[in-house]
């Protein structure tokens, strides 16, 4: 008997219940389809994603066959081809998603074949974490505590037994584009294990004081490997029960940190329309600018070319490593949207565009928080100033030089305030595009304006 392993971001072995259930319905034939109606997923993540298939078909032996076209058709075809009695899959949330594996669960059972869901990307799934009366969580702490309750599930051991099947035809994985993805860090869920022990042992004590630190290499860089399933949650927060580690400071923001990421996927779940629209109308009438002096200002944003050396270090980062730092995220976000004006789905849609961990459900709801629509949302006037951020979480100017060459010759945290030095503009680097302070007053102008219609 044959049962396949329809990966979508679940590229691991280890803690990876929908692969223990395949195994234990006969050989397992790993199968990634290609579906043309996510060729927009973005570059940086696209390739990344070939190269997590990579990796796997080196775990798997070489068993994992790739083809093209609508999941619907496709898997089914591959089904009967096989002659396979149970398709296994992670189950997946967002709005597309869940409406194709209904769409392929429909298809399959035509020919006797059932899609069985075995686990989720997440420690608990979402949708089940409910209020007393039933209704979904609008705010993050009270989820966060309701949701460390339900913490109870192990992770799961490797299939006792585990049998590829390898006798189809496959497309293969784009060459370029695994080495593309590798340009992202290091691949795979070997990497991604390797990346957690090393951040428990060095990263976890300082976590704290040290997550909003730019300059400091002070986070886990999980979120890619997150993102590809190549760890999972549950992993990470069992080693981290085991033993006192799990007590300290470190260990809880960390465990919140996983909360937020579980959070906005919930949010999802239960507002799908919250991807790309306010998750909150308060702030339906706000006026924002577009147009083509505004696209000028946009692209100067996409570029790294603001004049705000924060902003232009956070913008850059992310186009040379598809990543870019919690922190800097925030005041990047906050200064398109209350500095340029301009809503918040078009920065989200750039970082997804660019980012290698690019999450629908994380992307956009930290898009709204910043930009005052979404859950526990910071409130619209909490406006972010570029300048001060930079002073204050990159206090010796590392982060900035490291990124914004243009500054380099400028020490200390000089590097922030280019305008106060003489030799600041020696190496081209642009004037700031707008003046924050009149800005600030203009957002919160529109924000009143906004609040008084809605
Ligand atoms: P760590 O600090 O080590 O955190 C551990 C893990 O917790 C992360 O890997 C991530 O899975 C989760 N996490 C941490 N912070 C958040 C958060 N604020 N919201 C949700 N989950 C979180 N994260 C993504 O994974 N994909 C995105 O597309 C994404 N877009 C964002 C856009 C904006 C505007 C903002 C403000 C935040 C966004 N985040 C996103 C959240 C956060 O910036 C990244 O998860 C984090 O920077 C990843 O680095 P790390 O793995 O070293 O994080």
């Amino acid at each position: 008997r044959t049962a396949i392993l329809w990966l979508r971001r679940d590229l691991r072995v280890g803690d990876h219940p929908a692969l223990v259930a395949a195994a234990e319905d006969g050989a397992v034939l790993p199968l990634f389809v290609r579906d043309p109606r996510l060729a927009r997923a973005g570059e940086a993540r696209s390739a990344r994603l070939e190269a997590s298939l990579a990796a796997w078909d080196a775990a798997s032996d070489g068993a994992l066959v790739v083809r093209a076209g609508d999941p619907v058709a496709v898997v089914a075809q591959v089904a009967a081809e096989v002659g396979a009695g149970s398709v296994h899959v992670s189950r997946e949330f967002t709005p597309h998603a869940s409406s194709r594996d209904n769409r392929v669960a429909r298809s399959l059972d035509q020919y006797g074949v059932s899609l069985v869901a075995g686990g989720t990307p997440y420690a608990v799934a979402p949708g089940t974490v409910l209020t007393g009366g039933g209704t979904s969580y609008r705010v993050f702490t009270p989820f966060a505590r309701a949701w460390r309750e339900q913490l109870i599930e192990p992770p799961f051991a490797r299939p006792a037994s585990l049998r590829w099947r390898r006798t189809v035809d496959s497309d293969g994985l784009d060459a370029g584009l695994v080495e593309r993805g590798r340009s992202f860090g290091p691949v795979g869920e070997e990497a991604a294990l390797e990346q957690w022990h090393r951040f428990l042992d060095e990263g976890l004590h300082d976590y704290a004081d040290h997550r909003d630190r730019p300059d400091l290499d002070g986070t886990s860089r999980l979120s890619i490997h997150l993102k590809h399933g190549e760890i999972h949650p549950r992993t990470l927060l069992a080693d981290l029960r085991r033993g006192r580690r799990g007590q300290t400071e470190g260990a809880r923001r960390f465990i919140d940190e996983i909360a937020w990421r579980e959070f906005y996927a919930d949010v999802l779940w239960h507002r799908p329309d919250s991807a790309w629209g306010d998750l909150r109308g308060e702030l339906a009438t706000m006026r924002y600018d577009g147009g083509r002096s505004t696209e000028e200002l946009v692209d100067a944003w996409r570029e790294g070319r603001t004049g705000f050396p924060l902003v232009d270090a956070g913008m850059r980062q992310l186009l040379e490593t598809g990543w870019m730092h919690n922190r800097v995220r925030m005041v990047t976000a906050s200064f398109l949207v209350k500095d340029l004006h301009v809503w918040w789905p078009v920065g989200a849609r750039h970082f997804l565009d660019h980012l290698a961990d690019g999450d629908l459900a994380s992307n956009n709801h930290g898009w709204q928080w910043v930009a005052g629509t979404g859950t526990d949302a910071s409130p619209y006037f909490r406006v972010f100033n570029p300048v001060s951020q930079g002073k204050r979480f990159d206090p010796d100017g590392d982060y900035v030089r490291r990124w914004v060459p243009e500054l380099r010759h400028l020490p200390g945290s000089a590097v922030h305030e280019p305008w106060r030095h003489d030799e600041g503009y020696a190496h081209d680097y642009p004037k700031p595009i707008v003046d924050h302070d009149e800005e600030r007053r203009e957002a919160l102008d529109r924000y009143q304006q906004a609040r008084g219609t809605s």
